[in-house]
């Protein structure tokens, strides 16, 4: 948890999201511009020139500018639109939106990557917001759409590391406490998860029956489901 207060929460640093926290910050509030990272859009990256005018949007991030869009079909027919009076933009929205966030930034917005996952009023009208900064569960792997070290960086670090370091500053734990704690709670783990295995596990069974995976979901099975479990042989 972090105490930092802002005027503005900018949930998504796409276009419009980091063009807002911009705008804002430029106007003075102080902005907090929350984005998860990793994803380039899927998009063809045509911008008028009008948005570079409107957005103060430099021309140098253009990567072409193209009079002709063609329409090809299926089966090879082709229709070309030509742009009269002008052209159409090209960018990269990899490095589009990065600069537009980082623009935000250069305004003076805090940028932060991390996952929106709510809201919550306060009762001196304050609201606080929650953002993943963790993977979502056991089988996620967040390096996949971040950078590794970035949960490192994260404001204020590990809660459990500073609330460790907060504790032995107070002189009520200890390094030998918190290496004593861990590994009790290593072997609590442990030892869950061999009761739990005596109940079977995917590799050494006793499998569930097939019948299983359509119980507890209707009060009453719907008729394609009962002949899915049919066909299941269950
Ligand atoms: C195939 C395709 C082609 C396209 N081609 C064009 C084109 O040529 N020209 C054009 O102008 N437009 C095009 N578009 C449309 C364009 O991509 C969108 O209009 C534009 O990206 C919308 O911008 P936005 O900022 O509203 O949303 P987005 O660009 O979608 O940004 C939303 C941001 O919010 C983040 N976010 C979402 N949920 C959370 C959360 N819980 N916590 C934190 N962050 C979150 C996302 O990661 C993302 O960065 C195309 C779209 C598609 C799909």
């Amino acid at each position: 948890m972090t105490d930092e207060q802002v005027d503005v929460l900018v949930v998504g640093g796409g276009p419009a999201g980091s063009t807002a926290a911009w705008d804002l910050a430029r106007r003075g509030r102080s902005v907090l511009l929350l984005d998860r990272d990793g994803r380039v859009k899927p998009c063809g990256g045509a911008v008028p020139p009008q948005l570079m005018t409107e957005f103060d949007v430099p021309a140098s991030l253009l990567v072409n500018r193209v009079d002709c869009a063609r329409m090809v079909s299926p089966v090879g027919r082709a229709v070309d639109i030509p742009i009269e009076n002008g052209y159409v933009g090209m960018v990269d929205r990899e490095v589009f939106d990065e600069w537009l966030r980082e623009r935000a930034v250069a305004a003076g917005a805090v940028r932060r990557t991390g996952i929106f996952t709510g809201l919550s009023g306060n009762a001196d009208g304050t609201a606080s917001v929650t953002y993943r900064a963790g993977a979502h569960s056991t089988s996620d792997d967040p390096s996949a759409y971040r950078p590794k070290a970035e949960a490192d960086a994260w404001p204020l670090g590990d809660p459990i590391l500073r609330l460790k370091d907060h504790l032995i500053r107070r002189g009520v734990w200890s390094d030998e406490r918190h290496k004593q704690g861990e590994a009790e709670i290593l072997d609590e783990v442990i030892a869950a998860q061999k009761e739990a295995e005596t109940h079977g596990t995917l590799h050494s069974g006793p499998k569930p029956s097939a019948r299983d995976m359509f119980e507890g979901v209707y009060a009453e099975t719907p008729p394609h489901l009962r002949r899915q479990r049919q066909e299941a042989g269950s």
